[in-house]
């Protein structure tokens, strides 16, 4: 459609060398061709125009020092992307890639995830170039003491609510969360993940994981069997891998691959999640240490190799682009079922084309990893209420909201004249809730 080729070429001149966020405007914008055709008013209301452009954008300087007494100076950003449905919400993201562009992109893709997770919240993104890796525990903290220092003029519980990703956990929320209350003196719900003890949600951690699986249950519903007995490979072992993981062999599913930035580890027995969880979540050590204590497994360098596993369940819950059209095409011959993306747009275009092209299921990250900011919603909403509810209450909403988000992504898939195609059909429903909103609110 001429229109949405004129608003991309718009959107590229503004935003030159974000090779990342343009990757992301493309794969949304031309989703929406048939949604243009059938509501022209937002064409005449330049809603693509505006939802493409950042409310704010902020970049700030972070100076800390080391333990050594040497100083340093990161960047950090939060992009605050669109407030249409809610207060801004979405990750902070601690890792030597980061950039505007990739940072852009991950806030763009949340407007539109936040919207399928029915609850009120808008889109927003954040982070530091900063490499958390090889860190003690007081440069960690020092770092994010410096990065709130700046960050928390811009945030607040009705404003714009950050929360972990990649490189960011319990840990870091902690002393983010301890910085803010310090500079303001209160104590309130500017960021999700929080401890138990001190406002956060049961689920919380377990949420983007088991939120995929039970939406992974949900695209596998006609297919014989289910997760049941099925071979999964799970990339990635950081908090969305590994309850990934976890509620997949719960439901009966044999993961025999799990990897990290240096390699993957391939058990074919299934892997013992309680190894990894204490390699990772407790010593912070890499996971070919995985052999010391499982030999009869097998370490190989690099992790892209990981998709040559024949595997049932295809589990990307890693990075951006760690699926390229090679091992698209591995996993295909191989008889992939179902992908169900766990980490935000691990796919490339080209992979993510071949997997609706071949007809497999394929749940796409804004729909099937939802289920982290949804739990994020729910931590709200109890801080609210200055209430906390028990682990399963937060679990079954939690399943609940990942069964709507499918249901609502196939519907729209199927309203728009594209059945079976959850890309297409997670875009659509998620942009219209926000397209509406802000044709409710005015021109702004
Ligand atoms: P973690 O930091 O806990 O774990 C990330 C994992 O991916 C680690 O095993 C890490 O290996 C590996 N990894 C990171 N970068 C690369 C890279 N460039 N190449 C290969 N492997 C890499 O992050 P999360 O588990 O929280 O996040 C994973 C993905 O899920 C991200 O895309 C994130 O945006 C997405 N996501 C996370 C949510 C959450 O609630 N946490 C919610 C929704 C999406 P290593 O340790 O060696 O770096």
């Amino acid at each position: 459609m001429e229109y949405i080729e004129s608003v991309l070429q718009d959107v590229a001149l503004r935003n030159p060398n974000q090779p990342e966020f343009m990757q992301a405007v493309e794969e949304i914008l031309h989703s929406l061709k048939p949604v243009i055709a059938k509501h022209p008013e937002y064409k005449d209301l330049k809603i693509l125009e505006r939802i493409t452009e950042p409310e704010r954008q902020i970049m700030f300087r972070v100076a800390w020092q080391d333990d050594a007494g040497k100083n340093h100076v990161n960047r950090g950003y939060r992009v605050e992307f669109n407030s249409a449905i809610g207060p801004f919400k979405g990750g902070l993201r601690f890792h030597p890639s980061v950039n505007l562009s990739i940072v852009k992109f991950l806030g763009f893709e949340q407007i539109f995830k936040n919207a399928l997770t029915t609850l009120p919240m808008g889109g927003g993104k954040g982070g530091s170039e900063f490499d958390p890796k090889g860190k003690s525990d007081s440069e960690i903290m020092r770092f994010c003491q410096a990065f709130m220092t700046e960050l928390y003029r811009h945030i607040g519980a009705d404003t714009d609510v950050p929360a972990g990703d990649i490189g960011v956990g319990g840990r870091e929320v902690g002393y983010m969360y301890g910085q803010y209350k310090r500079i303001t003196n209160r104590s309130e719900s500017m960021i999700t993940g929080k401890g138990l003890h001190w406002g956060g949600s049961l689920v919380r951690t377990e949420a983007t994981g088991y939120g995929l699986v039970y939406f992974v249950d949900e695209m596998l519903k006609g297919v014989k069997n289910g997760l049941d007995g099925a071979t999964c490979v799970v990339s990635g072992s950081g908090n969305v891998a590994i309850y990934a993981v976890e509620k997949a062999q719960q439901l009966g599913a044999k993961c025999v691959a799990m990897s990290d930035s240096g390699g993957y580890i391939y058990d074919p027995d299934g892997i013992k999640l309680d190894t990894i969880k204490q390699l990772k979540e407790v010593e912070r050590r890499r996971i070919k240490d995985y052999l010391e204590f499982h030999p009869g497994a097998k370490y190989v360098d690099g992790c892209g190799g990981i998709w040559d596993i024949p595997c049932k369940i295809a589990l990307p819950s890693a990075t951006q682009n760690e699926i390229d059209g090679e091992a698209a095409k591995t996993l295909l011959n191989n008889g992939v079922v179902a992908i169900g993306e766990g980490a935000n747009m691990p796919s490339t275009p080209e992979a993510a084309d071949m997997f609706v092209d071949a007809g497999v299921l394929y749940g796409p990250g804004k729909a099937a990893n939802a289920g982290g900011v949804a739990t994020s919603g729910l931590e709200m909403q109890q801080n609210d209420m200055r209430t906390s509810w028990c682990f399963e209450d937060v679990d079954s909403r939690l399943k609940n909201i990942m069964k709507s988000i499918y249901t609502s992504s196939s519907n729209a898939a199927e309203e728009y004249g594209c059945p079976g195609n959850l890309v297409v059909g997670a875009n659509v429903a998620g942009f219209i809730k926000v397209a509406n909103a802000m044709v409710d609110h005015g021109l702004m």
